[in-house]
């Protein structure tokens, strides 16, 4: 789960990295008395006013602007509110107090799949376009990886602000505030914690002025129950939100053909044959990826084809499972019961490839109930050259 930076804002203070303040508004007049608030007392009466979108960029799209009152932070946030970024409509924006920024740069630790490992990321040219200066120049962007067991130690941070040349009288500071940040990521199970920019302020403090956050789900339901709580119901995809109510395991994809199967690789190499076989059919994709898992009876696949066939832009569904422990028999009988108990509402072309566990059992259930959506194939290039040509006719 992405979280929005004041999200990360609340996490990073949380764990005593220097911040500024923030407040979220989801109107003008909450981001004037937002900003009352921050500034009174202050010794500025400045504040930067920043969409809450799940994206980067944002200063560049305009979504981050300065206000010198209350007023105009009014007037500010209404401008940004609204406002499109990359996609992503701005519901809020974040006030938060304004740094007088003498030097900004980059930090980030996040999981480092190809090598098993976790991997920071350190430069003192941060700012904007920390992607075009890993091109670029790649060596000023340090890349130290980090053994998982032992962390970001006093050494390791040392290490980091060596290998991204900061001024000696810099080290320690931004070493200490490094190992803050090692502590958000270790203890809320991050994947991701992304500082750009970290930075100096006038004054000689370093702030952690930005932040991009990424949870490891799977860290959640366990480890960490307060995590449900910054999810984003709202704007979270309404076909995914149904499929977690069930307990499916459903990714939304832009495509045309549904598809369902038992088992995260069997879905995965289904979705690449089916976009493969597209390419024949006028190039239509698949629309989700959705594992049914192991015990895939009646009630299971009737929520995983309601979920799939709800989705408006499915033209055929392609349902390709391999009977395990799970024989063919049982998943014929769960998708004859399915298509009884969603009725009228299974309306698109449904192609059937089973193999393995009892699969003659199973065809000669779906021959015999003869549905009039269901077609049988007999491989699985077959059923998704079927599917695609069935989606590309009712596209
Ligand atoms: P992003 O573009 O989505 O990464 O948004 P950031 O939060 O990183 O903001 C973009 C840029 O706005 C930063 O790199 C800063 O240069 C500038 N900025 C953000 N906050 C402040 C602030 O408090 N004071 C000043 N002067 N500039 C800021
Ligand atoms: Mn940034």
């Amino acid at each position: 789960m992405d979280l929005f930076e004041y999200q990360a804002r609340d996490i990073f203070e949380k764990h005593g990295v220097p911040v500024l303040g923030g407040i979220v508004a989801t109107t003008p007049q909450e981001a004037r008395a937002a900003a009352e608030t921050l500034t009174s007392g202050a010794d500025s009466s400045v504040v930067v006013i920043k969409a809450q979108v799940k994206t980067g960029g944002r200063g560049k799209a305009g979504g981050v602007k300065l206000a010198f009152s209350p007023d105009e932070a009014a007037e500010k946030a209404g401008e940004i509110l609204g406002m499109d970024i990359k996609g992503h409509t701005v519901h809020r924006v974040m006030v938060a107090q304004g740094a007088k920024i003498a030097q900004e740069f980059y930090f980030s630790v996040l999981l480092d799949r190809a090598n098993r490992n976790y991997l920071a990321m350190c430069s003192v040219e941060g700012g904007m376009e920390i992607e075009q200066l890993a091109v670029e120049r790649p060596d000023a962007l340090a890349r130290v990886a980090i053994d998982p067991i032992v962390g970001i130690d006093e050494d390791k941070a040392a290490e980091i602000v060596e290998a991204a040349r900061f001024p000696q009288e810099l080290r320690a500071d931004v070493a200490q505030v490094i190992r803050q940040l090692w502590t958000v990521f270790k203890a809320e199970d991050a994947t991701l914690v992304e500082v750009n920019p970290l930075v100096r302020t006038e004054d000689g403090r370093i702030v952690a002025l930005d932040g991009k956050v990424t949870l490891d789900d799977n860290a959640s339901e366990v480890r960490h129950p307060d995590h449900e709580a910054l999810e984003d119901k709202a704007t979270s995809d309404p076909l995914e939100a149904k499929a977690k109510a069930n307990g499916l395991n459903y990714v939304k994809l832009d495509g045309e053909v549904g598809v369902i199967g038992n088992g995260a690789g069997l879905v995965m190499s289904t979705l690449d044959v089916v976009a493969y076989a597209g390419e024949d059919h006028g190039g239509v994709k698949p629309a989700n990826f959705l594992d049914i898992g192991g015990g895939a009876n009646a009630e299971i696949m009737a929520n995983g084809l309601d979920v799939i066939l709800n989705d408006p832009q499915v033209k055929s569904v392609f349902v390709n499972v391999f009977g395990g422990i799970t024989a063919c028999d049982e998943v014929a009988k769960g998708i004859v019961g399915a298509l009884d108990i969603l009725g009228d509402e299974a309306s698109k072309p449904l192609v059937v490839r089973l193999d393995g566990n009892n699969v003659d059992l199973g065809r000669a259930i779906l021959r015999e109930a003869n549905h009039p959506l269901v077609t049988l194939a007999e491989t699985m290039d077959g059923g998704a050259q079927k599917a695609a040509e069935l989606a590309a006719a009712a596209a």
